[in-house]
């Protein structure tokens, strides 16, 4: 057969979770909280599924959903959305995410993205018929250089990605990003994706800046949330997009020959659930920040440097000071020596820089971040060649 996406292998995800079942490693790699939900929650997914919600959602979604969601964008970004017409509930984040890009994209199109790149995005844009350009963004701050943004557009450039907060990077947009975004995009056939799927998860202090809240972005934005990430409930795959009605027209003419519609008692649940408990995410940051400094404390001086984390609920790791190794070398070493599991971020790159960074994940029970915490100490405390 011949493949569509030859190069495409199995993302490094599913490849380092595979490997930490096999070796009995602990995982602190592929996003996924190890905790349970909140049991008022999974009440009312349970409640939903006794009353019989048990056949096709609608196709845009179950609207008590969709209102509960209009409600939450007015209470999170002072904004009103309309549930008719302007959401779209999907399977995960990762389907809104395909279906943009499919509806935007077509052959001869480009779409800019920054890597590292969240691996979604690209096979993606190439089965649509198009093009990726990737411009690296560069450790340590990963700061995008809107010159070179400019630089790269081009007529056939249709949609540019921006994934704020930033998965593997761990940093955040500025509302400056976003107003250089709309600048360079005024008077262009362009469109932006904006993955905000850690939109609550933002640390010391700072406030998450959504396309959403800028009115000249929303007005060209598909904006991609998860209540994965929202509700620690990443195997739901429940997720919505937001954008303006000419557009989310055009999402669900994917959507709807794609997934139809989303798990019914899910919705039905979560819906409840926004409405009983509207506040449910706000704790979101301080909880994940508390697990941030707690690992940072607890490898505090071991040689491992962990850069400053300002979103989403992973951390880097800094191994330069151990190691002289790659990243892939030395998240293979970490995996089998120190039985931890983690992911490296060359794979997020076309052309990956010199890097010597691996990504940890902080949705994991405080006692499993302590224990592998301190499986790396005893790693660096054995190691002969440093
Ligand atoms: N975007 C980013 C940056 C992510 O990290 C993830 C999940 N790992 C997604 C999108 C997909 O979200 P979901 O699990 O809801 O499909």
């Amino acid at each position: 057969m011949r493949s569509k996406l030859p190069d495409v292998g199995t993302t490094i995800f599913t490849v380092q979770s595979r490997r930490a079942v096999e070796l009995g490693a602990l995982n602190i790699g592929q996003g996924f909280p190890d905790y349970p939900i909140d049991p008022r929650l999974a009440a009312q997914v349970t409640e939903a599924m006794r009353e019989g919600h048990n056949q096709y959602a609608p196709m845009a979604g179950v609207l008590e959903l969709r209102s509960a969601i209009a409600n939450k964008l007015a209470l999170c970004y002072g904004i009103a959305v309309d549930p008719i017409d302007e959401i779209t509930v999907t399977c995960g984040g990762t389907e809104s995410l395909y279906c943009a890009i499919q509806a935007v994209i077509g052959p001869g199109d480009d779409a800019i993205v920054f890597d590292p790149a969240y691996d979604v995005y690209e096979p993606a844009v190439r089965l649509a018929g198009g093009r990726c350009q990737r411009i690296a963004l560069q450790p340590p701050h990963f700061r995008i250089d809107w010159q070179q943004v400019r630089d790269a557009l081009t007529e056939n450039t249709r949609l540019i990605v921006v994934n704020n907060p930033h998965n593997p990077a761990c940093s955040i947009a500025t509302r400056n990003d976003l107003d250089e975004l709309a600048l360079l995009l005024r008077g262009r056939d362009a469109y932006v994706l904006a993955d905000e799927v850690y939109e609550h998860v933002v640390f010391d202090g700072m406030t998450h800046q959504s396309v959403l809240s800028h009115p000249e972005l929303r007005a060209r934005s598909f904006a991609v949330f998860s209540f994965g990430k929202t509700l620690h409930a990443t195997g739901w795959r429940v997720g919505y997009c937001v954008a303006p009605a000419q557009l989310t027209a055009e999402l669900r003419k994917i959507h709807q020959f794609n997934t139809f519609s989303i798990a019914a008692p899910l919705q039905v649940g979560i819906a409840r659930h926004l409405q009983s408990v509207p506040d449910c995410w706000r704790g979101l940051s301080a909880f994940f920040a508390a697990k941030r400094d707690a690992l940072r404390a607890a490898l505090a001086g071991s040689g491992f440097v962990l850069p400053p984390s300002q979103g989403t609920y992973f951390q880097l790791l800094d191994f330069s000071a151990v190691s002289a190794a790659n990243d892939i070398e030395f998240c293979e070493q970490l995996m089998v020596q120190a039985g931890v599991a983690t992911i490296p971020l060359s794979p997020f790159y076309r052309t990956p820089p010199r890097i010597q960074l691996l990504r940890l994940c902080l949705a994991k029970s405080d006692q499993t971040l302590q224990r592998a915490a301190q499986k790396l100490l005893s790693y660096v405390a054995t190691r002969g060649d440093r």
